[in-house]
This record gives structure tokens, C-alpha cells and sequence, in this order.
């Protein structure tokens, strides 16, 4: 029976798409048979959804479904309709006999940013437990782990936002580096505007005018590559011109000396030099950001797509620091997340290096733990394992078997066509999806799985705010849970335990995992995000015997409202003391250095990717929504008229762009609204205008994040070349 909540007729639960996880209702209704309401009570959104969001009931009961799994029953041969006991039977035959074959590291596995925690956390322990292989990472490693990276080393603590949205509406100075939430998550516009209103200042850095850059006080376009140095620079001018915070620095900060230095080496005519962006606009940037009383750094995939990503994000949180923001009211660095769960979905397991509650798979006190809960011998867990595009680049070599859900790497990793050919090359290939994705089309194996609104689950939003969605209609006949499919092939594998199905059953075991970890989930439960519309981790389960409900051991209420002494959750960290051992946040003496690639004579041109209004990630889902895919139908070249008329191209030409891995084809838009040395594409589509055919896997060295924000490329009039 759907879970029913408190709006006559309507469920109460969460968009399937981005990390601002908008609150919505769903009733019986519609055109779909299930119309999408408004939540006005959700405070982070308030009701308002973007397209996306309005139209996200469509694919449920589309005709691109898939509802039955699919077996490619001979090699070459087409997928074809078989019982779920083939399927299983057959993923379970292949992948004994790829690790009897070449050993437990041998199986892969490629988890996503938009699966459930319950989903991680499983899928962290399948990989580790029944297959016992190392080889699992995910393709939030593509979104924000240069951020997380960065986060870690500063604060010893990586939460996207360390504060809720609110904030941002109350700050005195916003600086939103490479993000452009306008078209990403529309509704979080409106704390932009508010604190426009309030009197508060906007500036964006994105080397295109996007629609998020429009509404700025100050746009700075720096040359794709070089946000590092432009943050250098500006803490250059916040030094030369006395504006550090020192009783800051001195009391909660440690390695000032080594990252002053490193700015004062990238003086503004230097900066100037480096990004384009002129010494006046640095200096009023600075005035700005120093004038408020309070102040933050945003940074979205801009400056975290680079295979400098992790030390660029650095640059921008050392800005933070020397002028006193992070851990201050309304001030400080946070990251806008991509993924729905982006946030939560680093945090259970299935990231390469991971372990549930965030905790790190080399600690061996962190092994221990969860290795208790599981019920097995810490020695059982492997090491850490490849990151994604590493993984995605051993397959057919060392990595024979890949498992994959919820992601599509045919169009969203790096270096795609290489990608495409590496999957082509693997022994076997499993894919659980809603939809026939373009990987999926590759598979041996494709197994039809519910979707958001089929399912219940929880989820961790930009904010650290743990949501829950709720089912609200029954899945098609024919279709299963992804906890089901793991719980289903544990049992085929010998694991007849620990893997359940219910959602809740999962997450009740994933809070005595993240117990003691840096995100501790133990004192959150159902019941609380359901009365408390999401609930802030850190939240351990109260230290004087009381549960997470607030209620006795014995299930009792303690106070008898209900609250006990529970632990109320931590919407903001850092006031009193960051996450390091003393407690204090660590400067990172970071210097710019160039792209792994840059413009030369054969490849003069930098392209840089991003997303559409009306397009979500791979497009997996998006594509197959009318509304939406007749708003965005297809990929585009934008490019600034003077780089178009060198190249005797006219608006929606079609436009030839060539890079070290491929050549992609798309129409172009001109306008000025962009670099002339730059083109941008959005990288929704598979195909001839498939973006990430052309962008460089070159990888940040902590955060194994790859080069997507910037390649060199030769740009023509397709049939002129
Ligand atoms: Fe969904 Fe994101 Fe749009 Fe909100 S902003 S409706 S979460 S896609």
C-alpha cells in the first residue's frame, strides 16, 4: 500500500533528478496516471519545481521502459526477452567464472550519483563481501570529487554545503565559481535573488555569460583552466591590500605562511595575463567580497573538472580562510552537488576508496567496525580499488566482469569512444536501468529495475539534509527493486543473508555502519525525516541510552513528546571547531599551473562541457520526456561570433570539433555570450555530437577526477575540413 502523507491524496516525497532534491507530492492523476503536486512546506525548494521536476512522472509509465530483462543469448547475437532466473542465473554463471578465471579483482562494478543510500550501502557490501573484489567506484568520481577532496583537506570534513540554502539568501557576498544553478536547479535561483534584494552581492566566474551570470553584481570570464590562478590572485590583492583576518587565521587556521606565499607570487597583472580577466575587475571583486560582513565561496563543476580540480577548489577555500569566513554564520565554502544523492552517495561505500559513514577503507579501526556489522573478519575487506575512469580504462584488461547501475558511461565518462571500446572489450557485461541506455545496449545482461517513485529510499541533498522519498505507485509487473536484484544474486553467489529488499531494513543496518563516522547517520530514522521533513548528518544516536526516535531502548518515549535527548542533527559545522584533529582548518599552499592540454597551432581552440535546462547528466532519462526533449533536442556548439566568422561559420551550421580523441558534430550557436577562445557543449547525447568523445581523461592526482572542463580542439565548418 503506497504510503500516504498528510495532503489529501498525495504523497509527500522527492524529485528524481538533481541534488536540491525538491520536495513534491504525487496523487493519481494526469495525463501519466500520476500527477506531480506542489510541496510548499518543503523549505528548500518551497513548491517550486523546475521542468524537469513538473515532468518527471512521464517516464514511469513510458513506452521506453523496460520490463522485462533482456539476455544476449550468443556473442554479436541481440538482447533478447528471458525470466528474471535466466538473467540471474546468468550473471551469477559468468561472474564465478570470470573470478575463478582471473581472481575476485577481476569483477567490476559502477555504481552512481542517483542511487538511494540503502542502494550504495548494498552495493558497497555486495562488491566487498560477495564478490570480494576492490574493483567498485561510481560516477559521482565525474562530479564533485575535487570538492570532496579538497573539503577533506581543509576541514576534515567533506559535506557539499556546510550550511543550508538559506544561508546563501542571508550572506553580505556570494561568489559562485563555474556553477550556473539558472539551468542545473532553477528553484535555487531564487536565494541568488534574494540576496540581491537583501543587498548582498553576486559574483560569478564562468568564462560563458550564462543565465545564472546575467543576474550577477560582477561576471568574471576567465580562460577555461585558470580559476586557480584568478583565486591566487584575488587573495593577493585581499594581502597587498590588508584585508586578511589575522586573529582568524592565527586561532582556527593552520599554513597560512605556505599559501600566502603562493599568492603573493600571482600578482594581478600576472592574473591578469593568466585568465583575461582584468586587474580592475579583480580589485572590485576583492572590494566586494572584503566589505561584507559576512561572505562565501561557492564552487560547482567548473572548477572541479579539471585534472587540477582538487588544488583549484583549494585556492577558492584559502580565499575563505584568510579573510576569516569558513565556520562563520552565512560565510564560509560549500559546494552546489550534481547528482540527486550525490551527497550521500560518496558516503556509504561505493566509492574506490570508501567505506559506510564516509570512513576510509585503509583505516583500519574503520575496517574493523564495519566489518562487525557485517558480521565478518576485517581481513575479509579488500583494499582500495580504482577510481572510475581507471576502472572504466582496465575493462577487457585486468577487469573482465562489470556490474553496473545507474549510470551510463557511454555518454557521460571522458574519452567515451575509448570508454565504448573498453566495455566492448569485457567478457561480460550486467546493467540494471529503467531504460535501454546506451550502455545498457552493450550488455549481455539487462536487468529492468524500479524507479523513484516505486520504491521508497533515503537521500542526502547538497545541504547534508537526509531526505526521504516515498513510494507512491506500484512498479510494472515484471520489474524489480535494485535491492531485490543484489539480495537476489547474494543468494545465487552463497550469501543467503544480509542482503534484504526493504528500503528500511537496509538503512536501519546503514546507521550501525555509519556509527562514529565522520557522516553518522545513527540517530536518524523514517520516522524522524518523515516528521522532521530531512534531518542534518552528523546525528548520532544519543549517548544516554535513548534511540534515534527519541524513544528508550525498549521503544518507550523517554520525555514523552517524542523528542527525548536525541541528537537535533547538524544543519551547520564548523562554528566552534573544524573537523582536523586541532580542530583547525588547514591552508593548502597551491600554485596555478597550466591544463594537462593546451591550445597549440594543430588544436588553438579550448572546448569546455556543462548541462542544459531541460537535459539531465547522460540524458538518459530526459531524452525520453516529450516536454523536455523538445525543449533541448539535441547537442550545439556555442561559440563567439569572431571564432565563428574565422571559421566561416553562420548560425546553425553545422560545426566539426576535433580533439586528440575524436571528432564530434553539432549545429552552432553563435553569440557573444562566451569566450572567442572558447566553444562550450553540452554533453546530454550520445552520437555525432556526443561532447565527451572529445574530452581528456587526464586525472587530478588526489581526487581521480578527470580533465571534462578543459580540452584543446580545432573547430571547422563540417565538410570544409
Ligand atoms: Fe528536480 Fe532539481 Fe529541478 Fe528541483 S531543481 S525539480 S530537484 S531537477
Amino acid at each position: 500500500e503506497p504510503d500516504r502523507e498528510s495532503a489529501p491524496g498525495s504523497v509527500e516525497t522527492h524529485c528524481p533528478y538533481c541534488s536540491l532534491q525538491c520536495g513534491m507530492g504525487l496523487r493519481p492523476g494526469g495525463a501519466t496516471g500520476l500527477e506531480v503536486t506542489e510541496r510548499p512546506a518543503f523549505p528548500v525548494n518551497r513548491g517550486a519545481l523546475c521542468g524537469k521536476g513538473r515532468t518527471a512522472t512521464e517516464l514511469l509509465s513510458s513506452g521506453a521502459r523496460l520490463t522485462e530483462p533482456l539476455v544476449r543469448r550468443s556473442p554479436g547475437g541481440p538482447l533478447e526477452p528471458a525470466g528474471w532466473d535466466e538473467a540471474l542465473e546468468r550473471i551469477a554463471t559468468e561472474l564465478t567464472r570470470v573470478r575463478a578465471a582471473y581472481g575476485p579483482d577481476a569483477q567490476g562494478v559502477f555504481g552512481g550519483g542517483g542511487l538511494t543510500n540503502e542502494k550504495a550501502y548494498l552495493l558497497g557490501k555486495f562488491a566487498r563481501l560477495v564478490l570480494g573484489t576492490s574493483q567498485i567506484d561510481y560516477n559521482g568520481r565525474f562530479c564533485m570529487s575535487s570538492a570532496a577532496a579538497a573539503g577533506i583537506r581543509a576541514f576534515g570534513l567533506d559535506r557539499g554545503l556546510p550550511l543550508p540554502m538559506a544561508d546563501i539568501a542571508g550572506s553580505g557576498c556570494v561568489i559562485l565559481v563555474g556553477g550556473n544553478p539558472a539551468e542545473t536547479m532553477p528553484p535555487a535561483l531564487r536565494y541568488f535573488t534574494e540576496l540581491r534584494e537583501n543587498g548582498g552581492r553576486l559574483i560569478v566566474v564562468d568564462p560563458r555569460r550564462t543565465r545564472t551570470a546575467e543576474l550577477a553584481d560582477l561576471h568574471l570570464a576567465p580562460r577555461p583552466g585558470t580559476d586557480l590562478a584568478l583565486a591566487l590572485g584575488l587573495l593577493h590583492l585581499v594581502v597587498a591590500e590588508g584585508r586578511t583576518d589575522e586573529r582568524y587565521i592565527a586561532e582556527r587556521t593552520t599554513g597560512w605562511a605556505g599559501a600566502r606565499a603562493a599568492a603573493m607570487a600571482h600578482w594581478p597583472e600576472l592574473v591578469e595575463r593568466i585568465t583575461g580577466v582584468p586587474v580592475p575587475q579583480l580589485r572590485e571583486a576583492v572590494g566586494h567580497f572584503c566589505d561584507a560582513e559576512s561572505a562565501m565561496v561557492l564552487t560547482a563543476r567548473g572548477p572541479e573538472q579539471q585534472a587540477k580540480g582538487t588544488d583549484t577548489v583549494g585556492a577558492w577555500i584559502n580565499l575563505t580562510l584568510a579573510t576569516g569566513r569558513a565556520g562563520r554564520p552565512r560565510s564560509g565554502y560549500g559546494c552546489l552537488t550534481g547528482q540527486g544523492n550525490g551527497q550521500g552517495g560518496r558516503e556509504h561505500g561505493q566509492k574506490a576508496d570508501q567505506l559506510p559513514g564516509y570512513r576510509l577503507l585503509t583505516d583500519p579501526a574503520a575496517r574493523a567496525h564495519v566489518a562487525g556489522v557485517w558480521g565478518v573478519d576485517p581481513d575479509v575487506l579488500p583494499g582500495p580499488g580504482r577510481s572510475a575512469y581507471e576502472l572504466l580504462d582496465a575493462l577487457g584488461r585486468d577487469v573482465r566482469s562489470l556490474l553496473v547501475l545507474a549510470s551510463n558511461p557511454v555518454v557521460s565518462a571522458p574519452r567515451a569512444a575509448h570508454v565504448e571500446e573498453r566495455l566492448r572489450a569485457l567478457d561480460f557485461l550486467a546493467v540494471c536501468d529503467v531504460v535501454l541506455s546506451e550502455t545498457a545496449a552493450l550488455a549481455d545482461v539487462v536487468l529492468p529495475v524500479t524507479q523513484w517513485a516505486e520504491e521508497s529510499g533515503t537521500l542526502t541533498n547538497l545541504e547534508g539534509r537526509v531526505l526521504l522519498r516515498r513510494r507512491a505507485v506500484d512498479p510494472p509487473p515484471g520489474v524489480r527493486s535494485d535491492l531485490w536484484v543484489l539480495g537476489a544474486l547474494a543468494a545465487r553467489l552463497g550469501w543467503e543473508k544480509g542482503f534484504p529488499d526493504d528500503p528500511e531494513e537496509v538503512f536501519e543496518e546503514l546507521r550501525r555502519a555509519s556509527a562514529g563516522g565522520p557522516a553518522d547517520y545513527s540517530g536518524i530514522t523514517y520516522g524522524r525525516i518523515a516528521r522532521e521533513d530531512g534531518v542534518f548528518w552528523p546525528c548520532p544516536a544519543s549517548a544516554d541510552g535513548t534511540g534515534a526516535d527519541g524513544t528508550g531502548t525498549d521503544g518507550t518515549e523517554v520525555d514523552g513528546t517524542g523528542a527525548g535527548t536525541r541528537h537535533p542533527g547538524t544543519p551547520r559545522l564548523f562554528l566552534d571547531r573544524f573537523a582536523t584533529p586541532d580542530g583547525r582548518a588547514r591552508f593548502a599552499p597551491v600554485t596555478h599551473r597550466p591544463s594537462a592540454e593546451e591550445p597549440d597551432a594543430e588544436y588553438p581552440v579550448l572546448l569546455t562541457t556543462g548541462r542544459v535546462l531541460a537535459q539531465y547528466q547522460s540524458g538518459a532519462q530526459t531524452r525520453r520526456v516529450a516536454e523536455l526533449n523538445a525543449a533541448a533536442p539535441g547537442p550545439f556548439v556555442q561559440l563567439h561570433p569572431r571564432l565563428a566568422e574565422r571559421h566561416g561559420i553562420a548560425e546553425g551550421d553545422p560545426v566539426a570539433v576535433t580533439s586528440r580523441r575524436g571528432r564530434a558534430v553539432a549545429p552552432a550557436r553563435v553569440t557573444r555570450d562566451i569566450r572567442p577562445d572558447t566553444v562550450f557543449m553540452p554533453f546530454h547525447w550520445p552520437g555525432a555530437g556526443r561532447a565527451n568523445t572529445l574530452t581528456n581523461p587526464a586525472l587530478d592526482p588526489t581526487s581521480r577526477m578527470p580533465e571534462f572542463k578543459v580540452s584543446a580542439v580545432r573547430v571547422e565548418r563540417a565538410g570544409a575540413e
